[in-house]
This record gives C-alpha cells, structure tokens and sequence, in this order.
C-alpha cells in the first residue's frame, strides 16, 4: 500500500497508523521503507500514530489532537520535554519508563467526547484536572508560546505541568 501511494510521486505521504497491530520488526521494516522513500523521493510524510515510541524516533514536528483539534504543536524534541497541554501531559504520563516498575502509570480519567456530542468551549475540559472557571468561559485558541511551540490552553505556561523528561 505504501509503495502504491509513492508510485505517484507526491510531495506528501500521509501514513496513517501504517504499524498498527504490526510486531515491533515488522513495525521498524515499515518505518525504514517510509524512511528510505522519504529520503529518495524529498518527499514530506505525515505519520498519524498512538505510538509515542514511533513519534520520538521518527518525527521533526508533532502536533496532538483532542477532539478533532489540535492542542499542541511543535518540534518533537521540544513537545516531549516540555509538553504544556495537559491532554500531552496525560499521554506522556501514560508511557512505561525506565525506573518506573511496580509503580502505577497515571491515566487520564474519563472518556473522549463522542462524535455528535457537544463539547465544553475547552474540549478537555471535562478530563482536565487543572480545569478552572475561566476555562469554561472561552474556547482556548491556539497560541505560540515559544518559537514554533504552540498550546491551545487559556493557562499555558503557567499550569506547572510536571511533564516528561
Ligand atoms: S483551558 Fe483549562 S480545561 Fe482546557 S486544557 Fe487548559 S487548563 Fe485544562
């Protein structure tokens, strides 16, 4: 399939979870051709994933969508150290780390909104456990809080997000 989507040539490949319910050799064989058409075409690819592991390894950019929109954007290495949405926190905090064996792994309480459902003017809001009255008050819009680094949420940076390192 995804030699089928180069054969055009296109300036973008847009993979979405290309490694889903692959093994992890299978997984990396898919991520090297992706790599290796990349490099030979110059072309852009747009990896649509749950799997952090792949993000940290693969991407330039990461942008994290909640709810249909995007949260948070920005270079990868900046995003997974310093995440100020907490929705990235929660994904972050959800990852297996070295050192953190028998501990219990944070989860992010509640469920997404459903697809017809009307959402709060945050979206997370409801899952949210910096939520404050403001929040419900406006639709957080998308704002560059460092170079290339931006966060729709009313309080970044200011939440003292313990994040991931
Ligand atoms: S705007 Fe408020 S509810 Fe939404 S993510 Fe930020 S702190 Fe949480």
């Amino acid at each position: 399939m995804i030699l089928i989507a180069a054969a055009s040539e296109p300036e973008l490949l847009i993979a979405d979870e290309p490694t889903t319910a692959l093994d992890v050799t299978v997984q990396a064989q898919i991520l090297e051709l992706v790599d290796r058409l990349k490099g030979e075409m110059g072309m852009s690819v747009l990896l649509i994933t749950h799997d952090m592991g792949v993000v940290a390894e693969r991407s330039s950019r990461i942008a994290v969508m909640y709810a249909g929109r995007i949260v948070e954007s920005g270079p990868t290495a900046s995003v997974l150290a310093r995440p100020l949405h907490p929705y990235t926190e929660g994904l972050l905090d959800a990852v297996p780390r070295p050192g953190t064996r028998g501990t219990r792994l944070r989860t992010i309480e509640g469920s997404p909104p459903g697809l017809f459902t009307q959402t709060a003017p945050c979206a997370f809001a409801p899952r949210c456990r910096y939520r404050k009255p403001e929040c419900d008050a406006a639709r957080p819009p998308l704002r560059e809080i460092e170079p290339g680094h931006e966060v729709a949420c009313h309080f970044a940076p200011n939440l003292g997000l313990k994040g991931a390192s």
